[in-house]
């Protein structure tokens, strides 16, 4: 057997040659080695260390002529309890590094000094072709995760910025269907027309959601969460969704730790992994959907780039369905890459998946064999379980001296269709509305009226100054101002201003009427300067 021995004291096989006249060659454990290596490259013999490879590694060729040896006491591996007579265990030197080893075992007689020397020059030949060899692959997946990564980042960027612009567009056409429809009487004609645009346009809402989500581009609401109990709030939908011929089974780690993340992202995660098996199985099967912690060495962010070593909460989704072929693997988390029927497919499902577990600071993994199933793995960061819970969802006392639609608010937005639409949607509720199509503008109106705005609605992303540099300048004046901004994604210069995470209150665009006149009510009614908990998407 070659071995590699990895920087974490463990070892790889990577070949195996048996004699066909020994028994022991019978043994399962060579089955599953050679089954591994022609599957994966090599077999993982995360065992006996002591024995072998410790002192090979400190370049010591190990040699146990004798079935009595009591090296052999105390090793259980499935390496070691086949009826093992004779070894010897060679180091594979480039210089003075040791790489591998070379083991040989159950000649009879045990191995004479001259041929073990001999073996030993064998074993330099093979250490420097195994270096070499090895290096060229490790610059040739260097070179192929890079490629890999700069596509993604390419695709992100266009994604996400064709996605910021439509969001405008689309709150204005849905905004203005809803208040056409709230004029239209229920037997009028034209409400069925007005309702196909609304519903045309929340399903565009639905497609650029999803393109953020892949442009990593959408506003997070992390919390403190337990995947188990996420996962068990899930099943129902999820056994509804995948229909009768399919099983699904769930195997949730009892201990498994906390993960800080959006609770509705994560569901979106396994919602698309599920709802993918599922297509995958079309003859029937089973879906498996699995918890645990596990912590990422070494050798796994060595083997897997852009992976980062820690403690993590893998979910595992796993399926017997038709599998997939490697240039399949190597486009599935490409938006709108799909093998699906026109109709049938979006290509956005694993590109919303790869978004939201980057964005989360998880990994993914895909294993899949054509005609047996696929694995996806996705690793969220595991915290600590102390952290302080986000108690977010509070519910609002509501306060009688004030009524909950009145009050002066300034909206700032440089798009003039979604000012208009939000001047009218809040005037049409009760609230007074001042407009500035610009920071510069805003900062003249409340000039004038600072002590009479109660509230500012404001775009974060403009062209002469940003939306957070706009509001420092006020609160300076006003610490107490109620602000909301309306965005189309996270953006970074907000990450990185000063407001306290109780100042921020989003609305996420497009948005409909009736959650923006909801949000600012909620934020007027407080009676300080701190943001409702609330924050909806739509
Ligand atoms: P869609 O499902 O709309 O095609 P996805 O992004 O969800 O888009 O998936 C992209 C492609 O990846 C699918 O069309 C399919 O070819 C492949 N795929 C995803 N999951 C699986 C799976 N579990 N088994 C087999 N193929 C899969
Ligand atoms: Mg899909």
């Amino acid at each position: 057997m070659l071995y590699e021995l990895l920087p974490s004291g463990n070892a790889d096989v990577l070949a195996l040659s048996l004699a066909s006249f020994d028994p022991i060659s019978e043994e399962p454990v060579f089955r599953d080695i050679q089954y591994d290596i022609r599957r994966h490259g090599h077999y993982e013999a995360n065992h006996h260390p002591s024995i072998f490879f410790a002192p090979v590694s400190e370049g010591t060729t190990v040699v146990m002529n004798s079935p009595g040896d009591n090296r052999w006491k105390g090793c259980d591996c499935p390496l070691c309890t086949p009826a093992l007579t004779t070894f010897v265990g060679i180091p594979l030197k480039v210089g003075t590094n040791v790489i591998g080893m070379l083991g040989l075992a159950n000649r009879d007689g045990g191995y004479p000094n001259d041929d073990i020397r001999e073996m030993e020059k064998y074993g330099q030949t093979c250490a420097l072709a195994i270096a070499s060899a090895k290096a060229e692959l490790d610059r040739k997946q260097a070179r192929e995760q890079l490629r890999q990564a700069q596509k993604m980042e390419a695709i992100g960027q266009l994604a996400g910025g064709i996605a910021h612009d439509f969001n405008n567009l689309l709150t204005v056409i849905n905004g203005y269907s809803t208040l056409l429809l709230q004029k239209i009487t229920n037997n009028d004609q034209m409400r069925k027309e007005v309702e196909q645009i609304l519903n045309a346009g929340e399903r565009a809402s639905t497609l650029i959601r999803q393109l953020l989500a892949f442009g990593r581009r959408q506003m997070l609401e992390p919390r403190l969460l337990n995947i188990n109990t996420l996962i068990a709030g899930l099943h129902k939908i999820l056994c509804r969704l995948i229909g009768e011929n399919v099983t699904l089974s769930t195997k949730l780690a009892v201990d498994v730790g906390m993960v800080k993340a959006d609770p509705s992202q994560i569901e979106q995660i396994i919602m698309n992994l599920v709802i993918n098996a599922r297509d995958a199985l079309e003859r029937g099967g089973t879906i498996t959907v699995e918890t645990a912690n596990r912590y990422l060495d070494r050798d796994f962010v060595r083997k897997n780039g852009g992976s980062v070593a820690g403690d993590y909460v893998l979910i595992t989704v796993r399926d017997t369905g038709m599998g997939m072929s490697e240039e399949i693997i190597g486009r599935i988390f490409e938006p709108f890459f799909t093998t699906k029927e026109q109709g049938y497919g979006t290509g956005l499902g694993l590109a919303t998946v790869y978004g939201i577990v980057k964005q989360s600071n998880g990994y993914i993994q895909v294993q899949s064999v054509v005609g047996m199933g696929t694995e996806f793995r996705v690793y969220l960061p595991r915290v600590a379980e102390t952290m302080n819970q986000n108690t977010g969802g509070d519910i609002l006392p509501l306060t009688a001296e004030r009524g909950a639609t009145t009050g002066l608010i300034l909206i700032v937005e440089d798009e003039r269709a979604v000012l208009d639409l939000s001047a009218i949607t809040l005037r049409t509720h009760g609230y007074d509305v001042l407009t500035a199509p610009g920071p510069q503008e805003a900062l003249k109106l409340f000039e004038r009226f600072s002590e009479k705005i109660d509230l500012l609605l404001t775009d974060v992303m403009m062209p002469s100054m940003s939306g957070p540099d706009m509001v420092q300048i006020m609160l300076a004046k006003r610490p107490d101002l109620k602000v909301v901004f309306m965005s189309g994604y996270t953006d970074e210069r907000l990450s990185v201003s000063d407001f306290s995470e109780e100042r921020l209150t989003f609305i996420m665009k497009p948005f409909n009427p009736a959650s923006l006149v909801n949000l600012i009510s909620d934020n007027i009614r407080r009676p300080d300067g701190q943001a409702s908990p609330e924050t909806p998407h739509e």
